[in-house]
């Protein structure tokens, strides 16, 4: 099987290439600098005559600062501001709308220039003043969990590095949460999640070249243990994941036998769960301190009985994992129920007495349509 997995693995990639995002260049012929990775950008400056060094001032203001315009940009001299603002822009996706919860989580429609659209959602913990960022990874999914409101959605394209980073340092930009002129750090935005809309190993080299801006310890400076990738199970790319970036990982597991994984993941068919449990083991890092979260939906009378918990505790058996149960969030027009909460707590109880920790995630931002598996991004032209 091992020996497969290259020749798939490229496939997959020449297939999202098939999806790519539109590489911007603006009417007046400016380009953006988001998403340009750190080569990149030396590359453009020494288009300019500029040194290297130019591109580390730059990408500090860009990242560090969270600036987008040359103008403030105090370290460089007028006139360059000047000519960079001339060939150049420092954008940010548009917030098409913006939703607040009762529970204080926060939903953004973020539109980009050919008008496709993704949501990101902020998360606030509850305690402290911290949370996380969800990012959508592709616009749609090409796949299509039985449960999922953003699998009833046709994929349209993948989304570019600068539009994932993009919806991240948007959301920063809501919360003003740039490090102010006195130093103070900012705290918020603490996490990310890859967990919105789209399976983000199918918008590998996107997703990818995003998540090493984010991580650069000279700009938005996110570590790896505070990014958590979630994916459907894309085996062949998950070794590469593990190798190149080092997330956190997380997998929507949902079921304990292929014959119900392949109909509510129908991914299932192409990567059966004996498959993604190995690719599971040799993710690197799998320690304790940095362990594998199995995502499980709890869907009443589905996949919710106490010998599916006793089945799921055999699948996982040795591995650094715990178990998140998410009860199913309802969309309009889905046929699923909620498992009931005594079901809910059955089956968390028997997991956990098996050594996993086993929080049973509680809905954040349901009544705006912000939970899990309930986004879709529909923007209303005005006709
Ligand atoms: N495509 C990736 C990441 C996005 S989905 C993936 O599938 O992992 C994020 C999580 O929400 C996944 O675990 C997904 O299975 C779950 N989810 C999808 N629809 C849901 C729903 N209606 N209620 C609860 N969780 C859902
Ligand atoms: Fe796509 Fe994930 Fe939804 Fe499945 S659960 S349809 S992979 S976004």
């Amino acid at each position: 099987m091992t020996d497969l997995l290259p020749a798939e693995r490229d496939r997959i990639l020449a297939k999202a290439a098939h999806f790519s995002p539109p590489d911007y260049v603006l009417a007046d012929g400016r380009r953006d600098l988001v998403g340009l990775s750190r080569e990149e950008l030396i590359r453009e400056m020494e288009g300019f005559g500029e040194k290297p060094f130019r591109a580390k001032q730059l990408w500090h203001w860009i990242y560090h600062q969270g600036a987008t315009d040359f103008s403030v940009m105090s370290s460089i001299a007028r006139p360059l501001q000047e000519k960079l603002a001339a060939h150049f822009v420092v954008s940010r996706p548009e917030v098409a709308t913006d939703q607040l919860s009762k529970d204080t989580t926060r939903k953004f429609l973020f539109k980009f220039r050919d008008n496709e659209a993704v949501e990101t959602v902020y998360i606030p913990d509850r305690q402290e003043d911290r949370g996380a960022v969800c990012l959508s990874s592709q616009v749609g999914c090409t796949l299509s969990c039985r449960f999922c409101h953003t699998g009833t959605q046709r994929l349209a394209r993948n989304l570019s590095a600068a539009e994932i980073v993009g919806q991240f340092m948007a959301t920063r930009d809501a919360y003003g949460e740039w490090p102010s002129p006195k130093g103070e750090t900012p705290r918020l935005l603490s996490t990310i999640v890859i967990m919105g809309m789209g399976e983000p190993l199918y918008n590998y080299e996107n997703v990818a070249k995003a998540l090493k801006i984010i991580m650069d310890g000279e700009g938005i400076a996110l570590s790896r243990r505070r990014i958590t990738l979630s994916t459907s199970g894309v085996v062949p790319i998950m070794d590469r994941c593990g190798a190149e970036l080092g997330v956190n990982l997380a997998v929507s597991l949902h079921a304990v036998t292929d014959e119900l994984r392949d109909e509510i993941v129908p991914l299932n068919r192409k990567y059966p769960i004996k498959e993604l449990i190995a690719a599971c083991a040799r993710y690197p890092g799998a320690s304790n301190a940095r362990r594998i979260t199995f995502e499980y939906v709890m869907l009443r009378g589905i996949n919710d009985t106490e010998a599916e918990a006793r089945a799921l505790v055999q699948l996982i058996a040795g591995l650094p994992a715990k178990v998140n149960l998410i009860p199913f969030n309802p969309w309009p027009g889905s046929s699923y129920h909620p498992s009931t909460p005594e079901a809910l707590r059955k089956f968390a109880n028997i997991v956990m007495d098996a050594g996993y920790a086993s929080p049973i995630r509680t809905p954040r931002g349901r009544d705006i349509l912000a939970a899990c598996g309930q986004l879709k991004s529909v923007v209303e032209n005005a006709a």
